[in-house]
């Protein structure tokens, strides 16, 4: 997947609209289309990555990142204390549909575990 042709990479362009809930120069983070909980929030580097599977060293701190808003956002939204679930679904067998990383941050209802 080439980041022109990558909806995830046109939606932190502004190319494609989104839901936006948290940008900065790292990542932005908007509403999942078609959300699974009553939050369903999508965390996405600017940067364009295939998946976790592609990560390298240099992408350690963005990686950190990822995961530092998502508590961020759950603590602005006042979810964190009920709980939330952060997943990354990673190629095929983890259920990964679009191939740009990002980071899903759900809440609002309790969570199972493991996942199906
Ligand atoms: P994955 O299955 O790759 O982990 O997750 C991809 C997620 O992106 C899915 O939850 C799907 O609903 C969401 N998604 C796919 N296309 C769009 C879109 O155009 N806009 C938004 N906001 N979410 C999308
Ligand atoms: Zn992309």
């Amino acid at each position: 997947m080439s980041a022109r042709d990558c909806i995830f990479c046109k939606i932190a362009s502004g190319e494609i609209p989104a839901t936006r809930v948290y940008d900065d120069e790292v990542c932005i983070a908007f509403n999942d289309l078609n959300p699974e909980a009553p939050t369903h929030i999508l965390i996405v580097p600017r940067e364009h990555l295939d998946s976790l599977d592609h990560a390298d060293r240099d992408q350690k701190k963005m990686l950190g990142h990822l995961l530092y808003t998502a508590a961020q956002i759950a603590r602005e939204k006042h979810f964190a204390h009920d709980g939330y679930r952060v997943v990354i679904n990673t190629n095929a067998d983890g259920g990964q549909t679009i191939f740009h990383l990002h980071v899903h941050l759900l809440a609002g209802r309790p969570f199972t575990f493991p996942p199906g």
